[in-house]
């Protein structure tokens, strides 16, 4: 007779704070809606920003897109993990919703710039796990910040110039992939996602599960 099988092991573990940057058009935002997809254990941190609602966007899913004098009262207040001016716009991360998720061991993705990025890793440098997607080439993200068409011709040459500045970060991330092609992409930031999930240094449980371990009377055949 086989063994009874045993109930899944579950190790518990400090939530991962996945943190993924890009130049405008590299590929983030697709790749982080195919982790969202995939990966429910995986939550979205929503920002809050001052840039106008683009005709693709949902309030409340994409941005909280709030004025400048709510997003100045809720930096000056406090309640903001890490905030940014990008592209003439201010951009912010609510720290509410990433403490409670943090406390509750779940993890979370921020699509952040390299400032948000920085500000982060000084703030909870062991929870943070950075990457940071570059296009294949520079002709290729224009022809992609065209592709979108959803922003003004102004709006894709500030975004363009300012591409260059984002790019120069790339040093201060744990990952950096190519998008050349957006599954492989896909595929790599997954075992990123994984392969940080086991790390020893995340996962308190295992103290007392290999305690447990070592405490198993070994069963010897009769
Ligand atoms: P977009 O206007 O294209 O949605 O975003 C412009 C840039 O702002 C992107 O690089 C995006 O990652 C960044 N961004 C979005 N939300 C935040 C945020 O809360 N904080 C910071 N620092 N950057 C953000």
């Amino acid at each position: 007779m086989s063994p009874a099988p045993s109930a899944p092991v579950k190790i518990a573990r400090r939530g991962l704070m996945l943190v993924l940057s890009s130049p405008s058009g590299a590929g983030k935002s697709t790749i982080a809606g195919n982790l969202l997809r995939d990966d429910h254990s995986l939550e979205i941190s929503v920002s809050v920003t001052t840039r106008a609602k683009r005709p693709s966007e949902i309030a409340g899913k994409h941005y909280h897109f709030i004025s400048i004098p709510q997003f100045e009262r809720m930096r000056d207040n406090g309640e903001l993990l890490e905030w940014a001016e990008v592209h003439g716009n201010f951009y912010g991360t609510p720290r509410e919703p990433v403490e409670k998720a943090m406390a509750e061991g779940r993890d979370m993705l921020f699509d952040i710039d390299w400032q948000g990025a920085l500000q982060l890793q000084e703030r909870m440098k062991a929870d943070i796990v950075s990457i940071f997607v570059l296009p294949p080439s520079m002709t290729e993200l224009q022809s992609r910040l065209h592709r979108r068409a959803e922003d003004t011709e102004e709006v894709i040459r500030t975004r363009l110039a300012n591409s260059r500045a984002e790019i120069e970060h790339w040093r201060e991330y744990d990952y950096v992939i190519v998008n050349d092609d957006l599954d492989e992409a896909f595929r790599n930031v997954n075992s990123i996602v994984n392969a940080e999930r086991i790390r020893r240094d995340r996962r308190h449980g295992l103290f007392d599960f290999v305690r447990g371990l070592l405490e198993e009377e070994p069963v010897l055949p009769t």
